[in-house]
């Protein structure tokens, strides 16, 4: 029979690449909890309108990269494609924000049909941070110094924020209207996707990936120069914030989210490492969006990181030594031969782990050299052999795999003994 496959672009995590997710899930954990985030965890699909609510029908993830389907009760339903819309209907369906402002941040699995390549896949995971209930610059600034944090946390470097502001709403159909107008005189210079834009959502158009019509854009109005004074002054203590914590920006005014719920700070985090899917983090703020989804007008500003592509810098920050992972390896690996032996193996193994040790105990019954060239591979700096000799005695035989010249190569010990042994600091 022909053998099953996972689907394109669903990617399995196998053992072997886990360290590396480890120590990123590791590392977030105890920055959000020393940056008093606390965590949330929203269904993995949702009704389709809150996407199309919360992310907008004119943009690329709603309009084209969805798992949208009917399931048996005829209600549309769709595969989270990210967190942000998930997270604020939690928030308003628990009425969380009656409590006060909200510091989240949620992990999982995201799902976009899209074109899978490097750093691009149709599931991937993202890891993000959500602070609800928060207009203050300072907070726009402390949300990228979270992600900023993060990133110098795992040891990568290459890292460049690029940093826009959007202004207001009033602010931002004020530069559509002067975009739009540029943008007509020059239709028949623009790529064809970018063209259909102009009527739908002409501020994607400055995001467009064509060479053609970057080149284009470099000449066109910058939204900059349509903020009111407020909305730049408010940019203006964003920055400030920034220089203070000594983060380096990069002023990109080409940075959009085409929708009307984003509003004033919008940033990215990008790497000189990974090619074409150049973006690890995207973020900004978003007043319109509480409101947008049913709730009280509230302000907000939150990010998100794509866990593969974090994956990928932390493997080749390893492959250059920059950064080093110790390999996961056992305490103990058990060895046992016999029924008796392997009987006991098993109630050793489950004791050893009780008092916290850990232990892999082979289960194969194979020969005592095949199973202790496994131990050798395990990485396990002890093996403990038990065979039907051992198993009458009532001892086990620990033998030391690192061979370091002052130890004994083996020793044989009754089980209570080992554990005592194995807390020696000398050893
Ligand atoms: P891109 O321009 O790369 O498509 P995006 O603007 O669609 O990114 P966001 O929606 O802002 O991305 O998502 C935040 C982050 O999630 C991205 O910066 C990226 O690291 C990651 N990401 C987005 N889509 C994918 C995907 N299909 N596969 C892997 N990671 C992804
Ligand atoms: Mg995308």
């Amino acid at each position: 029979m022909d053998k099953l496959q996972s689907l394109r672009g669903m990617v399995d995590l196998l053992p072997e690449q886990m360290p590396l997710w480890q120590r990123i899930e590791a590392t977030m954990r105890a920055q959000f909890e020393r940056a008093a985030l606390r965590e949330i965890r929203t269904p993995l699909l949702e009704v389709t309108e809150l996407f199309a609510r919360g992310i907008g029908e004119a943009t690329d993830v709603v309009g084209k990269e969805m798992y949208t389907f009917l399931d048996r009760g005829e209600r549309s339903c769709t595969l989270r494609p990210e967190g942000t819309a998930s997270v604020v209907r939690a928030a308003l369906q628990h009425s969380l924000l009656g409590q006060g402002p909200q510091r989240l941040w949620y992990t999982g699995p995201m799902f976009r049909y899209e074109r899978p390549q490097a750093g691009r896949q149709r599931q991937f995971h993202q890891v993000g941070i959500e602070l609800l209930g928060f207009a203050d610059p300072r907070s726009d600034a402390e949300a990228i110094a979270i992600a900023w944090d993060l990133l110098s946390a795992l040891g990568l470097g290459g890292l460049s924020l690029e940093l826009n502001s959007l202004g207001d709403p009033s602010d931002r159909a004020a530069y559509r209207s002067t975009l739009v107008d540029w943008l007509q005189l020059r239709q028949e210079q623009l790529d064809a996707d970018s063209r259909e834009r102009i009527s739908t959502n002409p501020l994607r158009i400055l995001d467009s990936k064509n060479t053609g019509t970057q080149a284009l854009l470099a000449e066109a109005p910058q939204l900059i120069d349509s903020l009111s004074d407020a909305s730049r002054e408010r940019f203006g203590a964003v920055r400030r914030c920034l220089d203070a914590l000594e983060i380096p920006y990069r002023l990109n005014p080409r940075l959009v989210r085409g929708l009307d719920y984003y509003t004033h700070t919008a940033f990215e985090i990008t790497s000189t490492q990974l090619g074409a899917q150049a973006t690890v983090c995207g973020g900004g703020r978003y007043d319109g969006l509480i409101e947008q989804l049913g709730g009280a007008s509230t302000a907000a500003v939150g990010w998100a990181i794509g866990l593969e592509r974090l994956v990928l810098l932390l493997a080749q920050a390893q492959a250059a030594g920059t950064v080093a992972l110790g390999a996961p390896a056992p305490d103990l690996y058990l060895v046992s031969r016999g029924e008796q032996a392997e009987c006991q193996a098993l109630v050793l193994a489950r004791q050893w782990r009780q008092a916290g040790r850990s232990v892999e105990l082979d289960l194969t019954g194979a020969a005592f050299a095949k199973q202790l060239k496994r131990a050798d591979r395990s990485g396990a700096p002890w093996a403990v052999v038990i065979g039907e000799e051992e198993a009458r005695q009532g001892v086990v035989l620990l033998k030391n795999l690192r061979r370091s010249a002052d130890s004994p190569e083996e020793e044989r010990l009754r089980p209570v003994e080992l554990l005592r042994r194995l807390g020696d600091p000398s050893i």
